[in-house]
């Protein structure tokens, strides 16, 4: 019987070519069976470098074109998540093509924030983002039934944030990740599967929210992901009857820590209660006009530059 030729031939130009072993095309789909031994070489080759103790060597599958930045907190209830859906909006009004993961296993609150309860659907086994406020986004709060709290704790959770990073992001150029607060398993796993740009860390100038926000920054140095800068949030209040300003959580806190741990502070969010209602109820400030939507677009503004800053 005569073969048909085969249709993968291209392959053979690439510069890893001798790893295939072996290919096969089938109903549009490509399989390609690639051996990745010999990358153990370059853990022995830094091992023996003087004065290395320890060598972690990860294996990432970058998507070309498409920068991931995780957004991250030491703990939780300091507007992570807030923070997270209006920079998103607000780089997609600046014209970038924005996708926003909700990786948050103790509590997924995008799609209330966004104020989107359609559900997700699946094409061909990936994820179709859903669409919002001019960007995609996708939250593990769409793969349980809602009211159903999630907690998911290891494998079950890097698995399903995979699903989410794996999905059908199209055109996405920056995908922003909402991650649960502190430095679990999900962290990790985003670190090394999908090797982020870069971070941004979100605290209150609260110390207690600090001391926390400086072990998620130093999580992300360890695994040589840039840390993008710290956004202070909730940082000063103006009684909107009087007009007078008072600090509740304190003042400078964020700033002050950034300059000692040496990493670029982004800007600063107030205490707002227009930001909290509107918030709740599905309307994210970004996506309007107003204080707030300026804000968060000087945020976007100061993010891009952080991330030009890394990458040369
Ligand atoms: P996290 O993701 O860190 O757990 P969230 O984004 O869910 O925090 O915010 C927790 C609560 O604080 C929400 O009710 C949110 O509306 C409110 N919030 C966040 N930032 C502000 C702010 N700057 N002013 C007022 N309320 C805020």
């Amino acid at each position: 019987m005569a073969h048909s030729p085969d249709p993968l031939t291209a392959l053979d130009a690439l510069a890893d070519a001798n790893r295939i072993r072996s290919r096969k095309l089938a109903g549009g789909v490509a399989t390609i069976i690639a051996d990745a031994s010999g990358l153990s070489d370059l853990k022995q080759a830094a091992l023996g470098v003087p004065g290395v103790t320890e060598a972690r060597v990860a294996m990432t599958a970058s998507q070309p074109g498409r920068t991931i930045i995780a957004v991250g907190s030491g703990k939780g209830g300091v507007g992570k998540s807030t923070v997270s859906a209006n920079l998103a909006i607000a780089l997609a009004r600046r014209g970038r093509k924005v996708g926003l993961i909700d990786a948050d296993v103790y509590g997924p609150s995008q799609p209330t924030l966004l104020g989107s309860s359609e559900k997700v659907t699946a094409k061909d086994d990936q994820l179709v983002p859903v669409a919002a406020h001019g960007l995609k986004f996708l939250s593990l709060g769409q793969l349980v039934s809602p009211g159903h709290a999630l907690a998911w704790r290891g494998p079950m959770a890097t698995g399903a944030l995979a699903r989410l990073v794996e999905a059908d992001w199209g055109d996405t150029e920056l995908l922003i990740v909402d991650l649960p607060p502190g430095t679990g398993d999900v962290q990790l796993s985003l670190i090394q599967r999908s090797r982020p740009a870069g971070a941004v860390i979100v605290s209150t100038p609260q110390d207690l929210s600090l001391v926390d926000a400086t072990r998620a920054i130093d999580l992300f140095r360890k695994m040589d992901v840039p840390v993008l800068g710290l956004i202070e949030n909730m940082a000063g209040y103006v009684c909107p009857h009087c007009g007078e300003e008072s600090d509740p959580f304190g003042s400078g806190g964020a700033e002050a820590e950034a300059e000692r741990l040496g990493v670029p502070f982004l800007g600063r969010l107030p205490l707002s209660k227009f930001l909290r209602a509107a918030s709740d109820a599905g309307h994210p400030p970004a996506a309007g006009e107003g204080p707030e939507a300026d804000a968060f677009a000087r945020l976007a503004e100061t993010v891009l530059a952080a991330l030009d800053t890394v990458r040369r």
